[in-house]
């Protein structure tokens, strides 16, 4: 199996090119074709195992197709929620990365530095929000971050942000997002709690694990 195979589009191979990607992992290719056909997902990947690209090539597809539709939509369309700081980084060079040659704009947020660059960009409208919990909360209170036109949401190291203490965080978060929604679900592990968490905010999700 290729990307090409899976059906991404030109611009996307070939920043996949650039990147040196010659192959999906395995993770990639469950994950496109399922994502692709806006189902949820229930991932079970560690990082290293190429879960961003797995999530972030799909999602920058749908979105797109969405603006080739004529979609002049400028809201907020697509929220990952990541624990680390330098997670919601790497995320954001992802998506430079594999959007490259597409024109879609994301924002970075996350706490401990000023809030003020991060509100700009907000301002510019912005397709993908790559983001902590605590300081999009913080954000989403004082009215710059409005999620009601949210397409997709994407919940990565669900684990971790239990570990750090972020899961009533992510349900305050969760109970804001439209409910008509493709919700992408990534752990490491599944224990009860995390499983129960999923349970709730997915739908039919199609599980794929490696
Ligand atoms: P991640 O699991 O998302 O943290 O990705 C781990 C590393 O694998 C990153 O440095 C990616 O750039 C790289 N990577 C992701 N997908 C591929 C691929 N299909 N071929 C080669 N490297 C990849």
């Amino acid at each position: 199996m290729t990307f090409n195979d899976m059906g991404v589009i030109s611009p996307i191979l070939k920043a996949l090119q650039e990147e040196g990607y010659t192959q999906p992992t395995p993770i990639q290719e469950q994950a496109i074709p399922v994502i692709l056909s806006q189902n949820d997902i229930l991932g079970c990947a560690q990082t290293g195992t190429g879960k961003t690209a797995a999530f972030a090539i799909p999602i920058l597809q749908l979105l797109q197709a969405q603006k080739d539709a004529g979609d002049t939509n400028t809201g907020i369309k697509v929220l990952i929620l990541t624990p680390t700081r330098e997670l919601a980084i790497q995320i954001g060079e992802s998506f430079v990365a594999y959007g490259r040659h597409l024109k879609l704009k994301h924002a970075v947020i996350f706490g401990g530095v000023s809030q003020f660059h991060q509100v700009e960009a907000l301002r510019k409208g912005i397709d993908i929000v790559i983001a902590t919990p605590g300081r999009l909360l913080d954000l989403m209170n004082q009215r710059f971050v409005h999620l009601n036109s949210l397409t997709t949401f994407v919940l990565d190291e669900a684990d971790r942000m239990l570990d750090m203490g972020f899961v009533m965080d992510v349900k305050r978060i969760i109970t804001k997002l439209p409910v008509r929604r493709q919700t992408l679900f990534f752990s490491a592990t599944m224990p009860p709690i995390i499983q129960q968490l999923a349970n709730s905010i997915l739908s039919n999700p199609v599980m794929v694990k490696v």
